[in-house]
């Protein structure tokens, strides 16, 4: 626990903060906390990454590695983590030399999708009905009711990678094989009418924060279009996804910045789908739309700082740009994405990740709109989309 804030001051005019992970949220995160005067430093096994290659200082160790930590605890006032796969272990040893937030048992959840839909069902927030799929005799015990159902790996699972969709019990051996017969829970694929994502933040004595409701699409899935306010949500449902957040970090013992995502079903249920302990690309936008972005807010509960309510300024529509926009339609030739044109359009602005080498289907950073009302927003994000050649929405 951090007994007073950790704040620039005349014993130590730049203290140093220290993110596990070197990805693009960590790159932002440190944005957001040299701003305000603190220097970061960045354990990853890729020294030249997005995040290394803003941080002050970078270790490049392997995560599991010892002689990583203990060069980030030498360095560092306290810290947190950009990604979920980080080893327990790690947070584990750093926790008991200095602040680190969020906690390895909260990772933990978050890190197996069996642990954490035991845990939504714990705290009473509604989640997809699934089973845990650990043998061949859990597989045979698949009630058909769950099917079509999605097959998905209970850990390092992301953008969509490592599940399957199983429509009879038929195929069900041959999609655990195919995900190399790991952990997995087969959930059971609802119909449905919106994704949401809500960031909350929780500081070290309980205070809450969190941004508005966010409205997702993906495409693939993987998330390609935010809006915020979201556009097609009614407002009790808004508030009740706000409170199943906030409960959830509540019964997590969080301290730091949690994102959830939703579903709201054909028939207006809400359902939890998982969650990420750490900053989240759906919140990308809150940079340009808030006063107090996703990334302030975690340098806020890692320091101890006063955590307020953010309040958005601006209505805002993030497109989330992939690899693909790098390569000319239809073709493998490389191109530049048509830059002067999309940030010739009014509240267009774009943040890259900093990553060499553009890949289909790689995150290369967000394109954000702003504009003073949300229609307004959105005509201007459609726009920059066409230009883009990324269908609209
Ligand atoms: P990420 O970590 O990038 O958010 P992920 O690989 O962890 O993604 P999920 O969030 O589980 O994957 O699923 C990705 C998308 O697939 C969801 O956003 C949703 O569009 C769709 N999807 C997942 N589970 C279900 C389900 N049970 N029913 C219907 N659609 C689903
Ligand atoms: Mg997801």
């Amino acid at each position: 626990m951090i007994a007073r804030p950790l704040l620039p001051d005349a014993a130590d005019p730049r203290p140093t903060l220290g993110v596990l992970g070197g990805g693009q949220l960590g790159r932002m995160f440190a944005h957001a906390a040299q701003a305000a005067g603190y220097a970061v430093a960045v354990l990853d096994p890729n020294a030249a990454g997005p995040a290394g290659q803003v941080a002050q200082r970078q270790i490049a160790a392997a995560y599991d590695d010892p002689a990583g930590w203990a060069a980030l605890a030498s360095c560092c006032q306290a810290v947190t983590t950009e990604f979920e796969n980080v080893p327990a272990q790690a947070l584990d040893w750093l926790a008991q030399r200095l602040p680190v937030s969020p906690s390895a048992a909260a990772v933990a959840v978050c890190q197996d999708r069996a642990r954490e839909k035991a845990f939504f069902e714990r705290a009473g927030v509604p989640c997809a009905p699934h089973v845990v799929v650990r043998s061949d005799a859990d597989l045979a015990a698949v009630p058909p009711s769950l099917l079509p159902g999605i097959l998905k790996t209970a850990s390092l699972g992301y953008d969509g990678k490592g599940q399957r969709t199983v429509h009879a019990p038929g195929e069900l051996a041959a999609a655990w094989e195919a995900l190399g017969r790991r952990p997995c829970v087969l959930e059971q694929r609802l119909a449905l009418k919106l994704e949401l994502s809500v960031i909350v933040a929780r500081g070290q004595d309980g205070a809450m924060a969190q941004l508005p409701v966010q409205q997702n699409l993906h495409r693939d899935g993987i998330l390609a279009v935010t809006q915020a306010p979201a556009p097609d949500l009614p407002d009790a449902v808004a508030a009740q996804a706000v409170d199943a957040a906030r409960t959830l970090a509540a019964a997590l013992d969080y301290v730091g910045v949690l994102c959830v995502e939703f579903f709201v079903l054909a028939d207006g249920r809400l359902v939890a789908n998982e969650m990420a302990p750490r900053p989240h690309n759906s919140g990308h936008c809150s940079i340009d739309a808030c006063d107090v972005s996703q990334f302030e807010l975690q340098l806020r509960t890692l320091a101890g700082l006063p955590l307020v309510m953010p309040r958005q300024h601006s209505p805002a529509v993030m497109l989330n740009l992939l690899g693909d926009l790098w390569f000319a339609p239809g073709t493998d030739d490389p191109r530049t994405p048509p830059w002067d044109r999309v940030l010739a359009l009014p509240g267009a602005r774009l943040h890259l990740y900093g990553k060499a080498e553009p890949r289909r289907g790689r995150k290369m950073g967000p394109l954000t709109v702003t504009a003073a009302r949300a229609d307004q927003a959105r005509r201007v994000a459609q726009q920059a989309a066409a230009l883009l050649g990324l269908p609209a929405f």
